[in-house]
């Protein structure tokens, strides 16, 4: 199999020498990493950046964890892969949808086509919402690939997940869906079957409940990239290929006295056309909401009959608060969404600013810190780090969903 270059969604990756590892720390806006490095406790981290490689990538837009873990694991943006939030409106059946339905993923994941090859695969991310659609079409069983999420680690099977008994084997409680833990029993489980299984290739998908509430250099985020930095390191010296990147990054969208700076895009457009005019959709909605209140920087707007669009998108786009706002088909192009995915109105709020439906529909009692959040182009930009030198051309410009290219093709 070593000469083996496999292809899919219309990228080709060379055969892994030595196991890659693929890393998505969720919300990693840059600076995490960097201020941890000068707090003195990410010596591996520091490593990478210095001896390795270290650049800087854009994510896909809506910079949302689904779009990006999707687009990491096909190699491609959602216009491919159809996943373009964690839940769309279906207008043909009048529904919201949520978008972890493996059915609504078009195109193979790079994982899949891997395994069709013979090599061995091995998939842990923190909640179970993403562990279907990064599993979807690998086979599980008794020396098969494995895929789970630490979120449901106590109930994983060997026909279900290619594994069995992971809390013994990782030797840690099951975490709590809200805490560093949940983040930390994938890195932990990641190195123990490493060590156990030796996989070709392997991804780790964190949550970003710490960076929603802690910002760059605060103790408790410091710790959090300490805790990654002994893992990773554990990892790299089994002799693995480590490239780390991020789903999107994170901003403040607080008033000074520390209150959410939400534009309550419902009630606005309720004002301005009459009720029962729009839909607005905030695909940043899931059940997971004490981190940030269903509170993102974007937005999509369905439009009833009578609608002047051009008129309307002009109004918004000249609103305080708002960066911008474009049709579906500009929006679409531009961001490489879907069509069929997104409303007539793609609206992005400005770094600073989130964006609601309206206030008696965002239930912020979960929220104790003050609002950190993501949607926008001004999370666009992720670390992207791998643990030894690249080929990569100075000029190119990388995305997130670059990784396994990277250090399939391109490490050295
Ligand atoms: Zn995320
Ligand atoms: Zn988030």
């Amino acid at each position: 199999m070593s000469n083996v270059a496999v292809e899919v969604n219309g990228r080709s990756y060379s055969w892994p020498k030595k196991p890659v590892v693929g890393v998505c720390v969720d919300g990693s806006q840059p600076g995490y990493i960097e201020d941890a490095i000068k707090a003195g406790v990410a010596p591996f981290f520091e490593r990478m950046l210095v001896d390795g490689t270290s650049k800087i990538a854009d994510c896909v837009i809506p910079s949302f964890t689904n779009p990006n873990n999707i687009s990491i694991v096909t190699g491609r943006p959602p216009v491919v892969h159809g996943i373009c939030g964690n839940f769309f409106y279906d207008q043909t059946t009048d529904s919201e949808v949520m978008m972890n339905d493996p059915d609504l993923l078009r195109a193979d994941t790079i994982f899949k086509a891997f395994e069709g090859h013979g090599a061995k695969v091995c998939v842990i991310t923190a909640k179970d919402k993403l562990r279907r659609l990064l599993g979807k079409g690998l086979s599980f069983g008794e020396g098969l690939s494995i895929g789970f999420s630490a979120e449901k680690a106590n109930e994983v099977t060997l026909s279900e997940h290619g594994i069995e008994n992971v809390l013994d084997l990782v030797g840690m409680p099951l975490p709590d869906v809200y805490s560093a833990e949940l983040s930390e029993f994938i890195f932990a489980a990641g190195v123990k079957i490493m060590e156990r299984d030796r996989p070709d290739i392997m991804y780790l998908s964190t949550t970003d409940y710490i960076q929603h509430k802690h910002a760059p250099g605060t103790p408790v985020a410091n710790d959090f990239y300490q805790m990654m930095d002994g893992y990773l390191s554990q990892l790299d010296a089994m002799g693995c290929t480590i490239v780390v990147t991020a789903d999107h990054g994170m901003n403040a969208k607080h008033d000074e006295n520390g209150q959410p700076d939400v534009i309550y895009l419902q009630t606005l457009l309720d004002d301005w056309l009459g009720e029962g005019n729009t839909r607005v959709i905030l695909p940043i909605t899931d059940p997971y909401v004490v981190h940030h209140g269903a509170l993102g920087s974007y937005a999509t707007v369905y439009l009833g009959d009578n609608i002047d669009q051009n008129a309307l998108i002009e109004k918004l786009a000249g609103y305080d608060g708002i960066l911008m706002a474009l049709d579906r088909k500009a929006g679409c192009e531009k961001f490489e969404l879907p069509e069929d995915r997104v409303g007539d109105i793609i609206i992005i709020s400005e770094q600073h600013k989130a964006l609601g439906t309206s206030s008696d529909r965002h239930d912020l009692s979960g929220l104790k810190e003050p609002l950190r959040s993501h949607g926008g182009v001004t999370e666009q930009q992720v670390p992207l780090l791998m643990n030894c030198k690249s080929d990569i051309s100075a000029d190119r410009k990388l995305r997130n969903f670059d990784i396994y290219d990277i250090a399939l093709n391109h490490s050295i």
